[in-house]
């Protein structure tokens, strides 16, 4: 139990502090400090408020003040919508039955909208709350929702979940106050995934010619003109990898999956075994069969990348092989193939050694390795002196010999090409490699 009026003294002394804060007299490492201590207070003070007003309205204080709706009462005293202060107000009721979520909340260690996405998947899935609270300690709000999609995607039987996918989509349309017409929506995976690619892959067309020109914008800005060409069914062609299924070989030939066989969309969660099939006659799919093969001995010495390699940077890391990521800041998309032991250094194409890396996060990595002395023209760095850490040299057969501490081969992979694919399905083009160092 808190003592009531130290509280209110300490938000009295506190608020005075703030009236005339001023960041240029403090050092940067004051502030850095400062950002720390006042995200964690700014959280609790928001769990602290919340829970308040939730008490407050069950005690009629809104009527008090005048006002019918409980959420209008608690969004003046917020500065939200009344639609936020209503979520608000469903979260903290959700919090009893989540005592250590409330605890963390108060203790400012996990923000409002990271307890409610906690308090939405325990609803539907209980026993999930301690795994759910540290993956929200250690990661942002993104990383959080990723979680709870998979655990959730994981638990319900993919059949059911197909059917509510589909029932589940929308789109809708409005305008904003600069008259620019605006629009959300949802496609079940099968449709939004090859839908999304071919928007990005154009996207980043439109940007290396408008950068080979001297008139880049941002990249969402040539998303948008991608967004165009695409559904004009302009020049924005459908490629071969818009739509890769991973499906456990046993699986396919038995026509559906057992526990632990995998059968999904790279970038879009599982689906049943029935619909791979369904989508695989599709020409523009490709079907990747789990049988065993040692997918790290995909590696070419140089740029070239061969059709397995493609699909395997696609799959993104086993066993899971749900798609890729920036592994510098999780990004999933303008994403670019980046040789962490760069080319000029010697360092080899294969999947151990080429790692998926957003374009800013790409930009930096190539000033570390130029500050660092790895993009010397070709030779002069080919001997001893190898980074720390680099991946070993290839050896006689063209093989990467495996970091020590490096993951173990995926159990998984190789592929197979089914339906009436495009060739090997390799991308006509090498865009993202063309720009690494
Ligand atoms: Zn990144």
């Amino acid at each position: 139990m808190g003592d009531r009026r130290l509280l209110l003294e300490t938000i009295g002394v506190l608020r005075r502090e703030l009236k005339g804060f001023e960041p240029s007299c403090y050092s940067p490492a004051d502030c850095t400090r400062l950002a720390e201590e006042l995200a964690r207070v700014e959280k609790a003070c928001a769990a602290a408020r919340l829970l308040a007003g939730a008490r407050a309205v069950a005690c009629d204080a809104h009527r008090k003040a005048g006002v019918a709706d409980p959420a209008h009462w608690v969004a003046r005293q917020a500065g939200t919508t009344r639609r936020q202060a209503r979520d608000a107000l469903a979260t903290a009721a959700s919090l009893e039955g989540c005592r250590a979520t409330r605890d963390a909340l108060l203790a400012g260690e996990v923000s409002i909208l990271q307890a409610a996405e906690i308090t939405k998947v325990v609803a539907e899935l209980p026993g999930e709350e301690a795994a759910l609270l540290e993956a929200a300690k250690a990661g942002d709000l993104t990383t959080l929702r990723d979680e709870a999609r998979g655990r959730r995607l994981a638990s319900i039987p993919v059949t059911a979940l197909h059917r509510r996918q589909v029932a589940s989509r929308r789109f809708r349309h409005w305008k904003d106050g600069l008259g620019m017409v605006c629009f959300d929506g949802a496609l079940p995976p099968e449709t939004g995934i090859p839908f999304v690619t071919r928007i990005e892959r154009e996207a980043a067309r439109l940007r290396r010619t408008a950068m080979q020109g001297g008139a880049a914008e941002r990249f969402e800005a040539h998303a948008a003109d991608a967004l165009v060409l695409v559904s004009d069914g302009g020049s924005a062609a459908k490629g071969a990898t818009d739509l890769v299924i991973v499906c456990d070989l046993f699986a396919w030939r038995r026509g559906h999956a057992h526990e632990g066989e995998p059968c999904h969309l790279v970038g879009g969660g599982p689906i049943p075994v029935e619909l791979a099939k369904q989508l695989s006659k599709d020409a523009f799919l490709k079907v990747v069969l789990h049988d065993g093969v040692d997918i790290q001995k995909i590696c070419h010495v140089g740029r070239k990348y061969t059709a397995e390699l493609r699909t395997a940077l696609e799959l993104g890391p086993a066993p899971s092989f749900t798609g890729r990521a920036c592994i510098d800041c999780g990004r999933s998309w303008n994403l670019q193939n980046d040789h962490d032991d760069p080319v000029a250094h010697t360092g080899p194409t294969s999947l151990s050694n080429v790692k998926p890396r957003c374009y800013d996060c790409h930009r930096e990595k190539t000033v570390r390795d130029r500050k660092a002395g790895l993009l010397r023209a070709k030779g002069a760095a080919r001997d001893p002196g190898r980074r720390a850490g680099a991946p070993a040299p290839a050896n006689a057969r063209g093989l990467p010999e495996r970091r020590a501490g490096a993951p173990a081969p995926a159990n998984a992979a190789s592929h197979k090409e089914v339906g009436p694919g495009r060739g090997n399905g390799a991308p006509g083009k090498d865009p993202p490699t063309a720009a690494g160092p």
